[in-house]
């Protein structure tokens, strides 16, 4: 049984997700319903399918091709924490650094969400586009988060440095 979350983690989880959705939708000019309407679900631990958990990464972001009847398939995001992973990373970490940790990459994720769904990026881009994008979404993450002065996000960025397997491309599901 992968090791999860467990409460106080979980409310930190739901905290860091406002201040990422805060963040994100302040620096593109969003409304705080944005994200509602996109159709984007966080999921963690036990809500995690099968196919979702992956061994290394830290959070992965997958889109779904959802059919509904008598209209063409909508996407649907889901950000997938992996608790497991982020867990054993943090193993003999003295520092606190959980949550901005968590602010961090769920901002990440939602700079991926947002230039996909505005066409700036696309999912089956080759290598090199891909590795641009990563270094244009970690500047990003990192504009955004700096104007935010976040407690311990310096240490943040330097274990996040540490972790080169932290995140995966973006991928489609279809269902
Ligand atoms: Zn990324």
């Amino acid at each position: 049984m992968p090791r999860l979350f467990d409460e106080h983690q979980l409310e930190k989880l739901l905290k860091a997700a406002d201040v990422a959705e805060d963040a994100v939708a302040d620096h593109f000019h969003h409304s705080s319903s944005h994200w509602d309407r996109i159709g984007l679900e966080l999921v963690s631990g036990e809500h995690l399918a099968a196919h979702e958990m992956l061994p290394h990464v830290f959070a992965q972001v997958l889109c779904y091709l959802v059919q509904k009847e008598d209209v063409r398939p909508q996407d649907h995001y889901r950000i997938c924490v992996q608790d497991h992973n982020i867990l054993r990373a943090l193993d003999g970490e003295a520092r606190d650094i959980f949550f901005p940790l968590l602010v961090y990459v769920l901002t990440h994720e939602l700079i991926h969400v947002v230039r996909f769904t505005r066409f700036l990026q696309l999912y089956q881009a080759d290598p090199d586009r891909k590795e641009r994008e990563e270094i244009t979404v970690h500047g990003l993450t990192h504009e955004i988060l700096n104007k935010r002065n976040l407690e311990n996000m310096p240490l943040v960025l330097e274990f996040y440095g540490h972790h080169a397997q932290a995140h995966r491309w973006p991928r489609v599901v279809r269902t």
